[in-house]
C-alpha cells in the first residue's frame, strides 16, 4: 500500500488528496495533517465570511475525508510536533500543502507602528484563526487605509464598511460581529500603486461595492484612462474596469465612503506611537507598465492601515526554501527525494480555489513516474500515531471534528450557518 502525507487541509491540500486516489486507486492510504484541529484552511479562514457560496466547496473536501482511505490529523504541527525527515520515513511521499498564511511585509518605515495590520492577521481576525482572535484592530478612527488593489484588499474594505443586517447569513466571528457593529469608521481608502487598468480586484467582488447599504465607491474620473484604452483588456478585466468607469460616473452621497487612490506608492506611515497617516507617492506607469515615483508626495490620514499586498509561505526547518519568492524551492512541485508541494506553498498566492485541482493532479501524476511502485515497510498513519502518541500530541481526528463542527452549527446566532469557536482549546474541548 502506497502512503501519502499531505501537509494542510486547505484546497490545495484536499485537492491533492483526490487526485491521488484517482491515481493510485485503491493502493493508496492518505494522511491530511494539519496544525489546527480544524480542516479546509484558506476555505475557513481566508474566504470572506459573507462569501458562504464559495465555502460550500468544503462540502468536497468532506466527502473525501470521509472516504476509508483518507484520514485527518488535526492539531498536529510539522515542523514541532513530527520532522519532516520523520514523515519521510514513515510515507512514500509527503506533499506540502501548507499555504500562504504569513503576510508579505510592507517593508517601509513605521510599518511597526501600532495600527498597522497585515491581512493575514486582519482577515484571520473577522474569520476566528485562533492566532487572530485578540487581535482588537483600533476601530474607534474614522479613517482607515487599506493598502493593494487585490480581492484581499477588497474583502477587507467590504467588511469594514458593511452593516450589521449585511452579515445575515454569513459566519462572520462573534468579536469582529460586534467590534465591527461599533465601528466609527467612515471611510476607507483603498491605495493602489498603478491604475485602473492594473487593479487585481475582480469583476463580481468588485461589483459588490457599488451595492452596499451605507456605503459607496469613489473613484477620481481623471484616474481613468481614455475609454479606447480598455479594447486591449482582457474581458475579465475590462468588466472590473466598467464598475470603476460606473463608480467614477455615479457618485452618491453615503455614510461610509470608500475611496480609489490610484497611481499612489505608499512611502512610511508616521504617527505618534501610533498611526496617524500614511504618506505615498504620486506614481505614473512606466511603458513596461511598473509605477515609477514622480516626485509629488502626500499624506492620507488615517487611525489603522491594512496591509493586503500578497502572502508568503512560512518556511519549516529542512525543506528548501526560496525566500526571494516566499515559498518553497521547487521544480514543478518536486523539492526533495519524495517531498512535494502544491498549491500556494509551489507557485505562490495567485489563482482562484480553483487553481488548486490540476495543481494535485499534476503531483499525483509526477509521484506516480518519481516512485512506480511504493516502498516496502513504510508504516504509514500507523508509524504516525506511533510517534505521536509517545510525545503525548492530542491529534484531532476527522470524526472529533465533525463532532466540533456540530457544536459550531448548534450556537450560530440567528440566520448564520456556524458560529466559529476561535480559541483552540474551545475547539479542543468540543470534541467530547
Ligand atoms: P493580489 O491579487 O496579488 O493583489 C496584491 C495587490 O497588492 C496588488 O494590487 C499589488 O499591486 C499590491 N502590492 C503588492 N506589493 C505592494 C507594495 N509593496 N506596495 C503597494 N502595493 C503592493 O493578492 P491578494 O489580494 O492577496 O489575493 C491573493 C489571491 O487570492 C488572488 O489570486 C486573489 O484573486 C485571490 N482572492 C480571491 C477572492 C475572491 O473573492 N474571489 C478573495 C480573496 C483573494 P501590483 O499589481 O502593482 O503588484
Amino acid at each position: 500500500m502506497r502512503q501519502i502525507a499531505v501537509i494542510g487541509s486547505g484546497p490545495a491540500g484536499y485537492y491533492t488528496a483526490e487526485a491521488c486516489q484517482k491515481q493510485f486507486g485503491g493502493d493508496v492510504a492518505i494522511d491530511i495533517i494539519d496544525r489546527l484541529p480544524v480542516p479546509y484552511g484558506l476555505i475557513r479562514f481566508g474566504v470572506a465570511p459573507d462569501h458562504q457560496s464559495i465555502k460550500a466547496v468544503s462540502r468536497r473536501y468532506e466527502a473525501v475525508s470521509l472516504s476509508n482511505n483518507v484520514r485527518f490529523a488535526g492539531n498536529v504541527s510539522v515542523g514541532e510536533h513530527v520532522s519532516i525527515a520523520e514523515l519521510k520515513e514513515l510515507y512514500d511521499a509527503v506533499i506540502l500543502a501548507t499555504g500562504a498564511p504569513a503576510d508579505r511585509p510592507l517593508g517601509i518605515p513605521g510599518d511597526d507602528l501600532p495600527g498597522v495590520i497585515g491581512s493575514a492577521a486582519f482577515v484571520g481576525w473577522y474569520n476566528g484563526h485562533p492566532e487572530f482572535t485578540h487581535l482588537d484592530p483600533p476601530l474607534d478612527i474614522r479613517d482607515v487605509t487599506v493598502i493593494g488593489n487585490g480581492n484581499v484588499a477588497l474583502d477587507v474594505g467590504r467588511i469594514l464598511a458593511k452593516t450589521p443586517e449585511e452579515f445575515t447569513g454569513s459566519d462572520i466571528v462573534k468579536h469582529a460581529f460586534d467590534a465591527l457593529g461599533k465601528s466609527a469608521v467612515k471611510r476607507v481608502t483603498f491605495v493602489g500603486r498603478r491604475g485602473p487598468h492594473q487593479i487585481q480586484m475582480t469583476p463580481k467582488e468588485l461589483g459588490e461595492l457599488g451595492h452596499l447599504t451605507r456605503a459607496a465607491p469613489f473613484v477620481d474620473p481623471a484616474d481613468l484612462p481614455p475609454i479606447e484604452a480598455d479594447a486591449a483588456l482582457e474581458p475579465g478585466q475590462r468588466k472590473s474596469v466598467n464598475h470603476l468607469r460606473d463608480f467614477a460616473a455615479h457618485p452618491r452621497a453615503a455614510e461610509v465612503e470608500v475611496i480609489f487612490d490610484f497611481f499612489a506608492k505608499p512611502l512610511r506611515v508616521e504617527g505618534d506611537g501610533k498611526v496617524e497617516r500614511l504618506i505615498v507617492e504620486r506614481t505614473h506607469l512606466t511603458a513596461e507598465g511598473n509605477a515609477e515615483g514622480t516626485g509629488e508626495i502626500y499624506a492620507i490620514d488615517c487611525g489603522m492601515v491594512v496591509s493586503c499586498i500578497g502572502y508568503r509561505t512560512p518556511p519549516i526547518p529542512d525543506v528548501p526554501y526560496d525566500e526571494r519568492a516566499g515559498r518553497f524551492a521547487n521544480t514543478d512541485g518536486r523539492i526533495a527525494d519524495n517531498l512535494y508541494c502544491v498549491g500556494w506553498a509551489r507557485r505562490g498566492p495567485t489563482g482562484t480555489i480553483g487553481t488548486n485541482r490540476p495543481d494535485g493532479f499534476m503531483i499525483a501524476e509526477t509521484i506516480a513516474a518519481d516512485q512506480p511502485a511504493p516502498t516496502p515497510g513504510k508504516k504509514g498513519g500507523a508509524g504516525l500515531d506511533a510517534l505521536l502518541g509517545e510525545r503525548g500530541v492530542d491529534q484531532v481526528s476527522f470524526e472529533e471534528w465533525q463532532k466540533i463542527e456540530a457544536a459550531e452549527n448548534a450556537r450560530a446566532r440567528d440566520g448564520a450557518p456556524r458560529e466559529k469557536f476561535v480559541e483552540v482549546a474551545e475547539m479542543l474541548a468540543a470534541r467530547s
